[in-house]
C-alpha cells in the first residue's frame, strides 16, 4: 500500500535514509551539509537514518578518521539508528553481486591500461575494446572488470535538481566495477550496500549526480529497487574550490552557529542562532520545519566562514 506524505512522494516502504562518508579525512562543512540534509529529511518523514563508513578503498583511508567523523557527528547532535556499517566488512556481498553480473554476461575483463588507450588515440570514453574477452582465457588477475552499458536513454527526477538524462553508452561508456588493484568500485559497493540496508531515499552532494544513472543501471541488472534521489548543492569557498576533504577543507567545530549556517545554506528559514537555546532545540525545529523544496536548485553555492 502506497503512502503519501505532505510533499507527495509516494513511499512504498518505510523511509530509510543514510549518510555515507569516506574516511579520508575529518568531517568538513561539505559533508556536514550532506549529513544534515539526509538526517533532517529522514526524520521529517519519521524515517530511519543510518551511517555507513565507505572504506572500501583502503589506500585512501586515513587511519582514525572514521572515529573523528563519528565523534563530530555525535557532538553535532546527530542520532543514528542501528550500528555503524563498514564497507570493508562486506566484501562477500560485493563478490556475490559481481558473480551474478559475470554469470549473466553483463561484464568483462579489461586489460587495457590508460597509457595503451592513449597511444591508440582513445582519450574519451572507453571504447569497449575488450568486450569480446573470454574469462576462460584470462590467466592472471591483471585486469579490471567493466560493465557492458546500455544504449538506451535513462533518466531520473531529482527531488531538488533538474531532471537528469543519460545514454550510458554515449555519455559514460563501459565503466569499471572492479579495479585492476583488486578493489570493488564505489559504484558497485554503494549500490549493493544501499540495497542490503533497504535504503529508500538518498540525499547527497551534487558531486555524485553523475554517478546516479550508473548506479540505477546496476540496480536494474542486479534486480534491486531504485531509491529516490536528491542532490544538494556543493559548498564552495570564495576561491571557488570545492569544499572537500581532498582540498583540505577546514574541519568544523560543531557549535550552534555552524549548524545554523549549514541549515541556512540548505535554504531552511532559520534566521538567528539566538532562537535556539541549544542544539537539541535546533534539531527539533529543523526536523519539524524541514522542507526539501526550499533547498537551492543549484549545483554549487558559495559559503563564507
Ligand atoms: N562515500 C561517498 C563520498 O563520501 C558518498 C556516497 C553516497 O552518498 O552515495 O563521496
Ligand atoms: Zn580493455
Amino acid at each position: 500500500m502506497k503512502k503519501t506524505n505532505s510533499q507527495h512522494i509516494p513511499y512504498q516502504e518505510h523511509y530509510r535514509g543514510r549518510f555515507a562518508p569516506s574516511p579520508s579525512g575529518e568531517l568538513h562543512f561539505g559533508s556536514l551539509l550532506a549529513a544534515m540534509a539526509s538526517y533532517a529529511d529522514a526524520r521529517h518523514h519519521q524515517g530511519d537514518w543510518l551511517v555507513r563508513i565507505d572504506d572500501i578503498d583502503s589506500a585512501r583511508v586515513v587511519a582514525g578518521s572514521d572515529k573523528h567523523i563519528l565523534s563530530t557527528l555525535e557532538a553535532c547532535g546527530f542520532q543514528w539508528d542501528e550500528g555503524i556499517d563498514y564497507q570493508s566488512q562486506h566484501i562477500e556481498r560485493y563478490q556475490h553481486a559481481l558473480d551474478l553480473l559475470q554469470q549473466n554476461h553483463q561484464c568483462y575483463p579489461c586489460t587495457c591500461s590508460r597509457k595503451q588507450l592513449k597511444i591508440q588515440g582513445y582519450t574519451g570514453i572507453y571504447p569497449g575494446l575488450c568486450r569480446a574477452n573470454d574469462w576462460a582465457t584470462m590467466k592472471h588477475n591483471n585486469y579490471a572488470i567493466r560493465l557492458k552499458v546500455s544504449n538506451k536513454q535513462m533518466g531520473f527526477t531529482d527531488r531538488i535538481q533538474q531532471e537528469h538524462q543519460q545514454i550510458l553508452s554515449q555519455d559514460v561508456g563501459d565503466f569499471i566495477i572492479y579495479r585492476r588493484d583488486q578493489v570493488f568500485s564505489y559504484q558497485l559497493s554503494m549500490v549493493v550496500d544501499d540495497f542490503y540496508s533497504g535504503i529508500t531515499h538518498v540525499v547527497r552532494g551534487y558531486d555524485l549526480v553523475d554517478s546516479t544513472i550508473k548506479q540505477m543501471y546496476l540496480q536494474q541488472l542486479l534486480g534491486y529497487p531504485t531509491p529516490i534521489y536528491a542532490h544538494i548543492p556543493l559548498a564552495i569557498s570564495p576561491q571557488a574550490l570545492k569544499l572537500s576533504k581532498l582540498s583540505q577543507a577546514k574541519k568544523i567545530t560543531c557549535d550552534l552557529k555552524t549548524l545554523v549556517q549549514a541549515a541556512q545554506f540548505l535554504g531552511q528559514k532559520i534566521l538567528i542562532d539566538t532562537d535556539f537555546e541549544n542544539k537539541n532545540d535546533f534539531w527539533q525545529y529543523l526536523i519539524r520545519h524541514w522542507d526539501i523544496n526550499t533547498v537551492p536548485r543549484m549545483e554549487k553555492q558559495m559559503v563564507l566562514y
